[in-house]
């Protein structure tokens, strides 16, 4: 079936837009939880889903098989990844090929991260550098195909400065990035700056706050130093105070969650997209369903 594209989706909503990712699991327990996790949060009804695209070896065919599962479950349209990592042009013609065929017309256009063990990203030889050149061969080859792009409140790690990240940004968007989504934040003030700097710059795409609910401090912890996201004190402060109580841990995440969740739809914002790493705890999707109430 031809996906719709996402970019038509939030032209025409009369509301706040609710998406979430999953990653392609490395096993079939792992496919289990997924399974588990999507069908706990098809009452909440998003209007789409996306899969992530691995650094490498055979997670990244698993991304197209995710998304087709997720499709065969009521979830619709399903955006997958595709990076530069690793890839020729010709490879890369090859994947989408595949993925226009099958109907997908929806792709979240990144660079990637370097894969595992390596601290620097290498170009491929006869690959892509930097994602605004994934976007404009997606475009070129396909453009009927709806590309999302990665925006990062807090900088990209890499980034010269803050103004020269806008500024690929925004070559990104021109490129053919229909909507932007951000890398995860728990504060936000720094998501508001961050819009708010991007129309300064020129960037008019509608731009979705990423997040993830903190499940724990280590978890918290862990997954702010990779996506170089700042820690608020209160959350910290709430998270230490109840100790080891998974429960508890588990409540205070989805809590703060849910608090940012509720400031940023009472800032207008086109919606919300939830790293939700495979998971939903027994208190999310009643939570999101009272948020969104659609
Ligand atoms: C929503 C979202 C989803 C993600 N999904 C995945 C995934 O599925 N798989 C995965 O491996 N990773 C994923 N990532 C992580 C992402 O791949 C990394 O953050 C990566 O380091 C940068 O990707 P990018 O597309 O933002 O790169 P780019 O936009 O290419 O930017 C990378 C760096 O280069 C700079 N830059 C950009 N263009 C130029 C230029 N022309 N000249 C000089 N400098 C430039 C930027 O300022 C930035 O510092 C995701 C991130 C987000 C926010």
């Amino acid at each position: 079936m031809i996906q719709k594209p996402i970019s038509e989706l939030l032209a025409r909503a009369r509301r706040p837009l609710l998406s979430y990712e999953f990653f392609p699991p490395k096993d079939d327990a792992g496919m289990e939880t997924l399974e588990r996790a999507a069908h706990d949060l098809l009452p909440t009804r998003p209007d789409f889903v996306t899969v992530t695209y691995g650094a490498g070896g055979s997670t990244r065919a698993r991304t197209l098989q995710v998304c087709e599962r997720l499709h065969a479950l009521g979830m619709n349209p399903v955006m997958h990844h595709l990076t530069c990592v690793g890839s020729s042009r010709d490879e890369l013609s090859g994947i989408l090929k595949t993925l226009h065929e099958k109907g997908i017309r929806n792709i979240m256009a990144l660079r990637g991260d370097p894969p595992q063990g390596e601290t620097r990203f290498r170009r491929h030889p006869d690959g892509f550098a930097y994602a605004v050149d994934l976007v404009r061969f997606i475009k070129k080859q396909y453009p009927d195909m709806c590309c999302g792009v990665a925006g990062y409140p807090e900088v990209h790690q890499e980034a010269l400065s803050p103004e020269s990240d806008l500024l690929y940004l925004k070559d990104k968007v021109e490129a053919g990035g229909a909507f932007v989504t951000t890398q995860l934040f728990y504060d936000n003030a720094l998501f508001f700056d961050f819009v708010q700097r991007c129309r300064a710059w020129g960037i008019r795409a509608p731009i979705l706050p990423g997040l993830l609910p903190p499940l724990s401090l280590k978890q918290l912890r862990r997954m702010a130093a990779m996506c170089k996201a700042s820690i608020p004190a209160a959350l910290a402060q709430q998270m230490e105070q109840v100790g080891d109580d998974k429960d508890a841990l588990e409540e205070v995440g989805i809590e703060w969650t849910v608090k940012q969740i509720k400031e940023l739809l009472a800032h207008d914002v086109p919606g919300v997209h939830l790293y939700i790493l495979n998971r939903s705890k027994a208190a999310l999707a009643p939570a999101l369903k009272a948020c969104f109430s659609h």
